[in-house]
């Protein structure tokens, strides 16, 4: 006789791994299926959110590289400033290695975790789900759909290509080596005239301009300098094309027009209102449920959310053995969604007239403490939207 679980989760991202541990943490029965081999390269910038950090049920401070609390804000790599906050705007991570931690700590917790096995078909019946892989079969009571942008769930549960998407490209870039003042040796440099931030460590670079909804970043890891950029899928070729050209051509990088730059690619979504949630036994969590940050694109704070919210939802389900799932779908909506949509007016806002408010946010210490507080946590856009009184809520 197979054992049935309370729970299988397909994929152990950050969504998935830390579902996985709250429930076994609880005494649940749970099993991870993800079709990689762990550490395994994940395309990502490495950004976290202090207020993504701080829901990690555990201690995070072993992975975490760089304290972040300076912006070094630029257009087009020119008219550059530098934005400092008093307090941890963001921590920078490793993503292999962050991922690798969170499926352990599942695994410490309880939970079964196969990897390197990938989920190809779930049927959920009256009494369980049934999840099929290339290797076997496996029986829950519930699946949760955690395995990404581009995974089983979010293809199985929407219609793929109308999810809305940002395309975001990177390549993690040595210090050692590339860089022409690697951040080790530098000083308070605030005083230069430019290029004021070659990586200190808790100087972020972010560049607007490059295209025209999106934004390049540079984020300093330990070792490496994550190097991306992200906008409109319509715009890929653009968005290469300049974040190659930054890399050879800005005074961050020695790199020069030969060296060979593989640029990773990968998709964020941007959920619509009516795209997959939950369905009976069945619900979506993180990249899977398309909760990036339709400003930002950053993806992580809301997928440990959902984390949690699906945490509590499956809690009272295996309670009351009532599997429908309408108040994960409420508790997403109320808690995660509407901010969504509030970052794609943002995003729209911003972008369409970016040099404006670029300009406004440099002589504006007020405004760009305000963007600080977003990225803290400690606003929302709603905040925001109602504060600029650009719409009526
Ligand atoms: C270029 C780029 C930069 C980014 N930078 C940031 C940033 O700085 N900060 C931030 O907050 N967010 C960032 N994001 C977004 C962030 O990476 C995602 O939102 C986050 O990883 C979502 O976590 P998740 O657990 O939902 O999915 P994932 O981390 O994608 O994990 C999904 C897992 O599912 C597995 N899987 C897929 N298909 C299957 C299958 N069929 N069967 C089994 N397993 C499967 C995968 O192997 C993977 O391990 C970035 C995204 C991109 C593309």
């Amino acid at each position: 006789m197979k054992e049935i679980f309370d729970v299988i989760i397909s994929g152990s991202g950050p969504s998935g791994s830390i579902l996985g541990y709250l429930l076994s943490s609880s005494g649940y029965r749970v099993l991870i299926i993800d079709k990689e081999k762990f550490p395994r390269y994940k395309v990502c910038a490495g950004g976290i959110q202090i207020k993504a950090a701080g829901l990690i049920p555990f201690n995070i401070d072993s992975q975490i590289h760089n304290v972040i609390k300076k912006i070094h804000f630029q257009r087009k790599a020119k008219d550059d400033f530098l934005g400092e906050y008093d307090q941890p705007l963001m921590y920078t991570l490793d993503r292999p290695d962050f991922d690798d931690y969170l499926v352990k700590k599942a695994a410490g917790a309880g939970c079964v975790v196969k990897t390197g096995e990938k989920v190809q078909e779930v049927s959920a019946g009256n009494n369980n789900v049934v999840v099929f892989t290339g290797k076997d079969k496996y029986y829950g009571k519930i699946f949760s759909g955690s395995d990404g942008a581009n995974g089983f769930s979010i293809k199985k549960y929407n219609n793929y290509r109308k999810i809305r998407k940002i395309i975001g490209y990177e390549i993690e870039i040595p210090v050692s080596g590339y860089c022409k003042k690697p951040y080790p040796e530098s000083k308070n440099i605030r005083d230069q005239e430019r290029n004021f931030a070659l990586f200190d460590k808790d100087t972020v670079v972010i560049d607007f301009g490059g295209v025209k909804f999106g934004y390049l970043w540079l984020f300093p890891k330990n070792k490496r300098i994550s190097a991306g950029m992200g906008g409109f899928p319509e715009k890929s070729k653009e968005i290469k094309k300049y974040l190659s050209f930054f890399i050879r051509n800005t005074d961050f990088f020695d790199i020069n027009e030969k060296q060979e730059l593989p640029l990773h690619a990968h998709f964020i979504p941007v959920r619509k209102k009516n795209d997959f949630i939950s369905s009976y036994r069945i619900l979506v969590t993180g990249d899977a449920a398309g909760l990036g940050d339709g400003f930002t694109g950053e993806g992580l704070h809301n997928a440990i959310l959902s984390s949690h919210i699906a945490f509590s939802s499956i809690k009272e389900a295996l309670k009351n053995s009532s599997f429908e799932f309408h108040d994960y779908s409420e508790m997403i909506s109320r808690e995660i969604i509407k901010n969504i949509e509030y970052s794609v007016i943002i995003s729209k806002i911003f972008f369409s007239s970016q040099y404006f408010y670029y300009k406004l946010i440099k002589k504006n210490e007020k405004l760009f403490k305000s963007c600080c507080k977003i990225l803290r946590g400690e606003k929302t856009y709603l905040d925001v939207v109602n504060k600029l009184k650009l719409i009526r809520i």
